[in-house]
Formats: C-alpha cells, sequence, structure tokens
C-alpha cells in the first residue's frame, strides 16, 4: 500500500522548501548550474526586462493579451462569440509545439517523438497520436510547427486551442493555419499599436511584480566590481516606464534606474542582435531617437538597436567575461550561446511550481521509478521464457524424438507456458499502478502537459533546450543575491551508462 502524503508533510512542505541545506540557500532560492561557471571571472552581468528583471502577473498577462487577441479576431470577421466565451488560460504550458496544419498542441520529448497532444482542448488518445505522428520525430519545420517559447506567448495557445474549439464542425475543415495565423496576426498588432503596453503602463503594479530585494540585488554585484547592462527589446518609453517602477524610491544611491546599469540598450531586436553587425543608435533627452554610429558608451545614456559585435568593441569585454540573464530561450540564450561564448542565467518561473510539485510527491516518483525497474525486469523474464518456449516447441516437432523425451519436454513446455501466464499477470497489476501512479505525479506538475522540463522519465524538449544552452537557471534574478561575487557553480558530473 502506498504511503500517502499525511498532513503535516503537507504543512511543512513550503517550510522545509525555504530551509536552507548546508550552506546553500534554500531549494526555491537556489541558482542551479548546467555548466561550471565561477562568479569571479564574470566582469560584465548584463540583463533582459520583460519576464526576467520585469516578472508579469500571468494571469492578469493572459488575460490582457486574450480580450485584445478576441477584439481583433472579432473585427477580421470571426463570430462574436469569441468575445464572451471562457478561456483556459491555465491551459498551455512553455516548451509546446503548435501544428498548424493539423491544429493541435503537442509536447515532445528530448528525442522530439511526440508524447502527449491536444486537439484544442481534447487530448488525443494514443492511438491517434501514434497514428498521426507514426511515431516519428518531429521534425520542428517551421512552416508546419510554432514552438511557444516564452510565457508571452501563452495566452497565444489558449486563444488558438479555444477558437479550434470553437469552430471546428463535424464534416468541415477548418483551415487551422489560416487560424493560427490570424492569431498570431491579432496579438502582434495589439503589440505594435501599443494596445498592450498603453494599458500595462497606465496600471503597472497590476501587471508587474516588483521585488524589493531587486535593488539590493543589483546593487550586491555593482558593490564587488562587476559592470552591469540592460539589453532589451523593448522600445525607450516602456523600457524607462518598466524598470521606473521596479527601482525607483529604493537605494539613495542610486537616484534613477539608469545609475545601476553602465550599459543600456533598448530596442535591441535579439536575437538579430548577437548575429548582426550594425552600429547603435544615441536616444536623446527629449525622446528623440538621435541617428550616428555611435563611438563611445556613456554611463545613464540610452542606446538602441546596435550589435553583439558592436557591444563586445565598444565596452572592450570579452565574450566568456559576460553573464547575460534572460527568460527566453531562443531570443537571449540559445543565440548567446551559439552566436558569442556569452555564459548565461535563464530565468524560469515555472521552476518553483515544478520544485514544489517534486517535493510533496517524493513518495509516488520513488515509487514509479522503482516499477519501471520492476516492468523491465518482468519484461527480461517474459522474452526468456517466450525464447524456451519456442525452443521446446521446435524439439516437439521434430519428428526425430523419442516418445519417452517428448513426455518429458512436453511436461518443461506446460511449466514455462504457466511460467508465462504468471509473468503476463504480474505485468498486467504492476502495468495499472505504474500508469495510475505516474498519472497521479504529472497531474500534481501540470493538469494538461505534467511537468514542463520533463517528459516522463526523460527530458521533455524545453527540458533539454535548458540543459544543453543555459549555463545556470533559476526562478528570479533576486536570487542572485544569496550568493557571493566569488562563488563557483559547479554542473553536475555526467554519468554514462557503464560508470
Ligand atoms: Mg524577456
Amino acid at each position: 500500500m502506498l504511503r500517502r502524503d499525511s498532513d503535516h508533510h503537507q504543512l511543512t512542505l513550503l517550510s522545509d522548501l525555504a530551509v536552507p541545506l548546508e550552506g546553500q540557500p534554500s531549494r526555491v532560492r537556489r541558482i542551479y548550474c548546467n555548466r561550471n561557471l565561477r562568479l569571479d571571472q564574470i566582469q560584465f552581468v548584463g540583463f533582459d526586462m520583460d519576464y526576467t528583471l520585469a516578472i508579469y502577473r500571468q494571469a492578469e498577462m493572459d488575460r490582457l493579451s486574450i480580450e485584445a487577441t478576441a477584439r481583433k479576431l472579432v473585427d477580421k470577421g470571426y463570430p462574436e462569440s469569441l468575445l464572451t466565451m471562457s478561456y483556459r488560460a491555465h491551459f498551455p504550458i512553455r516548451g509546446l509545439l503548435v501544428d498548424k496544419k493539423l491544429g493541435h498542441v503537442l509536447k515532445t520529448d528530448r528525442y522530439r517523438y511526440v508524447k502527449k497532444a491536444f486537439h484544442g482542448t481534447r487530448e488525443l488518445t494514443s492511438d491517434e497520436r501514434r497514428q498521426m505522428y507514426m511515431q516519428k520525430r518531429v521534425r520542428p519545420d517551421p512552416r508546419r510547427f510554432h514552438s511557444i517559447d516564452s510565457l508571452f506567448a501563452l495566452s497565444e495557445v489558449t486563444v488558438y486551442s479555444a477558437v479550434v474549439d470553437a469552430l471546428d464542425r463535424p464534416f468541415a475543415q477548418l483551415d487551422y493555419a489560416q487560424v493560427w495565423g490570424d492569431v498570431r496576426t491579432c496579438i502582434d498588432e495589439a503589440h505594435r499599436d501599443g494596445t498592450l503596453k498603453k494599458i500595462i503602463t497606465a496600471d503597472i503594479a497590476r501587471y508587474i511584480e516588483r521585488d524589493d530585494q531587486l535593488g539590493p540585488t543589483l546593487h550586491k554585484l555593482r558593490s564587488s566590481g562587476k559592470r552591469l547592462f540592460l539589453l532589451t527589446n523593448s522600445e525607450t518609453y516602456y523600457t524607462d516606464a518598466v524598470m521606473s517602477y521596479l527601482l525607483a524610491g529604493g537605494l539613495p544611491e542610486y537616484p534613477s534606474w539608469k545609475s545601476y546599469f553602465d550599459v543600456i540598450v533598448t530596442s535591441a531586436q535579439k536575437p538579430a542582435f548577437f548575429m548582426r553587425d550594425a552600429p547603435f543608435s544615441e536616444v536623446v533627452q527629449n525622446g528623440q531617437t538621435h541617428v550616428h554610429k555611435v563611438r563611445e558608451i556613456q554611463r545613464g545614456h540610452i542606446y538602441e538597436g546596435g550589435s553583439l559585435s558592436e557591444f563586445e568593441k565598444l565596452t572592450g569585454v570579452s565574450g566568456d567575461r559576460v553573464l547575460y540573464v534572460g527568460d527566453h530561450i531562443y531570443g537571449d540564450v540559445l543565440r548567446a550561446k551559439k552566436e558569442s561564448a556569452w555564459r548565461t542565467l535563464m530565468i524560469i518561473q515555472e521552476l518553483t511550481d515544478e520544485l514544489v510539485a517534486m517535493e510533496r510527491l517524493t513518495v509516488e516518483i520513488a515509487r514509479v521509478d522503482k516499477l519501471a525497474q520492476r516492468l523491465s525486469a518482468l519484461h527480461d523474464g517474459l522474452h526468456e521464457r517466450q525464447a524456451s518456449l519456442k525452443l521446446l516447441q521446435r524439439v516437439l516437432d521434430d519428428d526425430g524424438t523419442g516418445a519417452e523425451r517428448r513426455v518429458e519436454l512436453e511436461a518443461a513446455r506446460l511449466r514455462v507456458k504457466r511460467g508465462i501466464e504468471r509473468i503476463r499477470a504480474q505485468v498486467k497489476v504492476v502495468e495499472a499502478e505504474h500508469g495510475a501512479l505516474e498519472a497521479t505525479v504529472e497531474s500534481a506538475f501540470h493538469p494538461f502537459w505534467g511537468s514542463a522540463l520533463k517528459a516522463e522519465s526523460e527530458l521533455s524538449s524545453f527540458g533539454e533546450q535548458v540543459e544543453r544552452y543555459a549555463c545556470l537557471y533559476t526562478d528570479r534574478v533576486t536570487n542572485l543575491f544569496s550568493y557571493t561575487a566569488t562563488h563557483y557553480f559547479r554542473g553536475p558530473r555526467h554519468r554514462m551508462a557503464h560508470e
């Protein structure tokens, strides 16, 4: 009988997570390391703004984006009912793939096999899944698949799946790619025409959390001799509004948010920033952009555009001395890693929930592992007996086998056969418990998709990207506060199967 979490365990769970172990910060406050990094070797620490320094309140942001998108879809001729229907904003997670051709949303594992699939918000059965994806790896061809890389993009999936649900008709083929294209156009428009940003800046506290530790964290890094920079895709006016909200009225040494940074770059157009060769433009006092080739970077000034090569030329810093902190796997982390020697710290807000679920289900997760081992042992036994059965049958079928020997062999065959039946019955029992328990564990991570970082016992494709491209990862910037400027982050020692 499986031991259930006691009430006591439930109650102490959050406080357990907050207790530091052996001088380390608590698990939720910790920075996790994939590749060794010595903080004392880092001279420059750079930050993305949206979803990195500025942590958005996801539910409010989802509501805002969903409303704006639905409104624009209706203006395009979609049914008015989109304005009043209910949306399941908690449906999507980061790392999913949208199959534009079939109207599906997929979760793939590290090898790109489809592990879970929904049509609209209806989960496909494993037969349907197998039929459609043929147990082949998904080639992430952008003409067919769109990858959901940021928390901001979650609302696109919410709207898409809801519209697919609402417009699907039994005998009429809906153009799913067209619907996806329209959702994307509408959300992009809401961004470009300032619909969203106007609403956010009018009531920032409603949409963005303010973390009082942010100022002290940046100050601590600066006091240890590191230089800081801000590198964001947001426009100057919006950056100014958000950063003022995050850092104003903090430490007296910093009269403005700009005083925390040695270099400020807005409208950077990452990931293009990492790949192109482009000069910075300077934003002059009255908010006008003064386009001239910037020859020297000055503190307190705001620059737009630019490129990695220009940044390194003007600051004179070599790439491996830079630690860049961002939330976007493609725009911040993957490109920085591929195009430069920048080290990366990825902000994964989902990590807190994952850690809490992991802690709460320690017993169940261990049991799932044990059952999986038991299943493979049973399967091995089954295969062995099936091979013996075949062999016995072959000898029995041979006309040359004598009658006495035949009686003996027949008895052996019967014994093996019964053995097989016994193991089959055990497999059934273990499989049932394993399946049920795995479903419990998965739904504790997320009711529709399970863990964002794992796919059953494998890494999810998102988890694999995090492991491959992020040197470090954590759930918020202010977790840096708990570490000294000389901290040596050590990655896990990798083991191969034979070790
Ligand atoms: Mg961002």
